[in-house]
């Protein structure tokens, strides 16, 4: 089956400017033609294809989120817990909520008891609608309080020979990367973000066998040193990266090596704004004392030329799921070009997983993940989480989520197809 849209603005997420008066053609999962209307070898009056004028709306790529938790909901003290079969159903309504947004794929950097590997099955065979689920599996992390805190996340491992065996287990559970705590958290009571937690011969041990196996690693690193001692042992992601300004040699060394730098800066603004007070205040004080270290490291990593990855940490506190793109418009806040921070969740976000061969731009050969919008999201990137503007999410060629005024081919529609309510 062949798609023809026309009549719109296409943003491909490679950097270049808007096309006024684009087409893009789909033949089942894949990408066809996109580009200008008057050099598309095909036109609205070609037969045996199903013509879809979208009356001037805009066109981007499905977004990536390169960091969430899909069995976090945004709870006020980052306590996640349920009985497995209900949790897997947590799992699976956050990755369709995040599907209704239009981020069309999630890594998740920290799973539950492996039940996200089930979802991931269901949702691959067509079963259920929902992002593509990019997974780590647990979060390998020394022996530390965060562990029984987040029980079902956690593999603790301590020692070299238990840092491959926990590698090991993630991979033969499914996971496509392997995520290190390599600092303490913020959410974590007695956590300390600055402190370095694996030593450098279990964390290389880790990393190396991960490699191994062709799997990306996902450091996460609050402190200078920790990111220092995750970049030499070869992490292609650091999540958070709060005191990365502290360095500027390291960042340099990140900028030389492509590292990327995902700065989660949503995950401290929903605590610092929150007004209700729900927030638990040992969670409240820790964010509010290192927000601005994060925003500085992210400006400097920026300016350095440091490749940036857009990771909303969905899950934390008030983080809600399906509100992810707002982490953009914090980015442009921190000095990023609006531009630069669309980048950041298509084509940069997908060289971040190592897809950028299938996903992350909307041109010839690429999977078919796309976001039809009301408005143009670089005139202000909070309309890309704002649910009214959405008119519909595609996904492997097939609309998987719409309004429920849109008047778009029944043919076209996946298995099962969600409504995008705003709420
Ligand atoms: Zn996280």
């Amino acid at each position: 089956m062949r798609t023809l849209f026309t009549n719109f603005s296409l943003i491909d997420g490679t950097g270049k400017e808007p096309l006024q008066d684009a087409t893009l053609v789909i033949e089942g999962k894949n990408i066809l033609y996109a580009g200008l209307s008057s050099q598309s070898p095909y036109q609205p009056e070609t037969t045996g294809i199903i013509k879809v004028d979208l009356g001037g709306r805009v066109m981007i790529p499905g977004l990536i989120d390169a960091h969430v938790h899909l069995a976090g909901s945004g709870e006020p003290d980052s306590y996640f817990m349920a009985p497995d079969p209900e949790m897997e159903l947590v799992i699976l309504k956050n990755a369709q909520r995040n599907l209704a947004a239009g981020i069309t794929t999630v890594r998740d950097v920290g799973g539950w008891n492996e039940l996200e590997f089930h979802v991931r099955k269901s949702i691959d065979d067509g079963t259920f609608s929902g992002s593509r689920l990019i997974l780590a599996g647990r979060f390998i992390s020394i022996t530390e309080s965060g562990a029984p805190y987040y029980a079902g996340m956690y593999r603790e491992a301590n020692g070299a020979d238990e840092v491959r065996k926990a590698v090991r287990e993630q991979i033969k559970n499914g996971a496509d990367l392997i995520k290190f705590g390599v600092t303490g958290a913020v959410l974590v009571k007695d956590g300390i973000p600055g402190a370095t937690h694996f030593n450098a011969d279990e964390l290389k041990a880790g990393i190396s066998e991960a490699k191994k196996f062709g799997k990306r690693v996902a450091a996460h690193a609050h402190g200078a040193n920790g990111i220092r001692l995750a970049v030499e042992c070869g992490a292609n992601t650091i999540e958070h990266g709060t005191f990365l300004h502290q360095d500027q040699e390291l960042i340099a060394l990140m900028a030389r090596n492509g590292v990327f730098l995902l700065p989660t800066l949503q995950a401290g603004w929903t605590v610092v704004n929150d007004k209700s007070g729900v927030i638990p205040a040992w969670i409240r004080k820790k964010s509010e004392q290192i927000q601005q270290d994060a925003i500085l490291s992210l400006r400097l990593a920026y300016q350095a030329g440091v490749p940036i990855a857009m990771g909303s940490d969905a899950a934390t506190p008030l983080n809600f799921h399906g509100e992810n793109a707002i982490e953009l418009y914090w980015m442009h806040q921190a000095g990023m070009k609006p531009m630069d921070a669309l980048l950041a969740a298509t084509y940069s976000a997908a060289k971040a997983l190592g897809l950028q061969e299938k996903l992350g731009t909307l041109e010839k050969g690429k999977i078919a993940d796309l976001v039809i919008l009301e408005t143009n999201p670089l005139a202000d990137l909070r309309s890309l989480a704002d649910k009214k503007n959405i008119y519909a999410v595609v996904k492997e060629g097939r609309i998987a989520a719409i309004q429920p005024n849109s008047n778009l081919p029944g043919k076209l529609f996946a298995q099962q197809v969600l409504t995008i309510l705003s709420q």
